[in-house]
């Protein structure tokens, strides 16, 4: 009791000092870096980043114990019951086989748009065909946005499909956490922030979402059997032109959809327990260490280090090679953020990554992390 009360008050010392010192640097180092990127927008200038630190905004007035209360507020939103295993109102709808051109895919594309609509965001479609080896099949993006005149968008994404298996068994893989788990807490995040988000408008700032179609490769995994609908998306955002005819604050509006993104999320093969997720982008490095002290704040009653999933430590060296839905993005030179285990579950294509392998308490755990992670990023604790 005493050594848990001590270890209490250390995690408060050590953050409290993280968050003033380590956070006030970062923001006044992204407001710099925010503008040279806005600014710097020469032809064949890549996409610069401005995600490797927290985002200011001009307006905060909270002081820090009430934005430490607010994000607090946010961790404890209601909501969370609705990623119960398996019949959550969130998580159920992706708890079905959903290979593309199947039925149930059809039927998670519905819940989506129908979801997201309700909600008052903008909803797109990014439909296409492509050959796979099984064929030309159709694909289906979709992106749904807070505010679709944003220029400057904090995007998070998962996968929807499922992986196919031939009959007999195409009925057999569900994919729970490849990526049911990571759309649910999506829906969570967008559902639960729906109101916060409000305060940005008219920033220039917001959140998108992006529920890519085709992660899965049909026969054997590779560069033109995987990705179908990330590789598409990527590659026509960079030859689109911005929806944005100017940007809030004067600045030239992105040239191109892509540019829009400061910081693509992606999360994917989350919901087992144990999962331990590393810094595996050296552009996001900042960030990674950002979500890791907030999730120490946000789960400060946790009974040990084992507890916390997001590990920052030993991060030289620990860069991926992992083959997933950023790569077409990480390419282009947009910052990203990717969140899956660099272990995978155990379950990773088996029949067996179903609602069974499934540990709720991880999945709540995450789920706020993300929460509160993404508040902070867009400054809705400030307010
Ligand atoms: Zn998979």
């Amino acid at each position: 009791m005493l050594q848990s009360f001590v270890r209490l008050i250390l995690f408060f010392a050590v953050l409290q000092q993280a968050w003033s010192v380590d956070y006030l640097q970062q923001q006044q180092q992204q407001q710099q870096s925010a503008s040279t990127s806005l600014q710097a927008t020469e032809p064949g200038v890549e996409h610069t980043p401005a995600a490797n630190a927290t985002p200011a905004t001009a307006t905060a007035t909270a002081t820090e114990a009430e934005r430490e209360e607010n994000l607090r507020t946010i961790a404890q939103l209601p909501g969370l019951e609705k990623l119960a295993v398996p019949n959550g109102a969130y998580l159920k709808p992706f708890l079905v086989p959903r290979p593309v051109g199947s039925e149930e895919h059809r039927q998670v594309q519905d819940y989506i748009r129908r979801t997201f609509t309700a909600l008052g965001w903008h909803v797109e479609e990014d439909r296409f065909d492509d050959r796979t080896p099984l064929g030309v099949k159709t694909f289906n993006n979709i992106i749904v946005t807070k505010f679709p005149e944003a220029t400057r968008q904090l995007v998070l994404s998962a996968h929807y499909d499922s992986l196919y298996f031939p009959p007999p068994n195409e009925k057999r893989f569900i994919g729970a956490t490849d990526s049911s788990v990571p759309c649910a807490m999506l829906v969570d995040i967008a559902t639960s922030l729906n109101s916060r988000l409000d305060r940005l408008r008219g920033t220039g700032r917001g959140l998108q979402i992006i529920f890519f179609d085709g992660e899965e490769a049909f026969v054997k995994w590779g560069p033109t059997d995987s990705t179908y609908g990330s590789r598409h998306l990527a590659k026509v955002w960079s030859a689109g032109s911005s929806r944005a005819a100017s940007s809030a604050n004067g600045a030239a509006p992105p040239r191109s959809r892509i540019e829009s993104i400061e910081m693509l999320v992606l999360l994917d093969l989350l919901g087992v327990k144990d999962t331990i997720l590393r810094d595996l982008q050296t552009t996001t490095t900042a960030q990674f260490k950002r979500i890791s002290q907030l999730e120490r704040r946000a789960a400060a009653d946790a009974a040990s280090d084992d507890d916390y999933y997001f590990r920052p430590y030993g991060e030289f060296g620990f860069r991926s090679g992992i083959q997933d839905d950023h790569v077409p993005f990480v390419q282009r030179g947009v910052p990203v953020l990717h969140l899956i285990p660099p272990v995978f579950p155990e379950v990773w294509h088996q029949f067996t990554d179903n609602a069974s392998a499934l540990d709720e308490a991880t999945i709540r755990h995450l789920t706020i992390v993300m929460r509160v992670f993404v508040a902070d990023y867009l400054g809705l604790a400030q307010f």
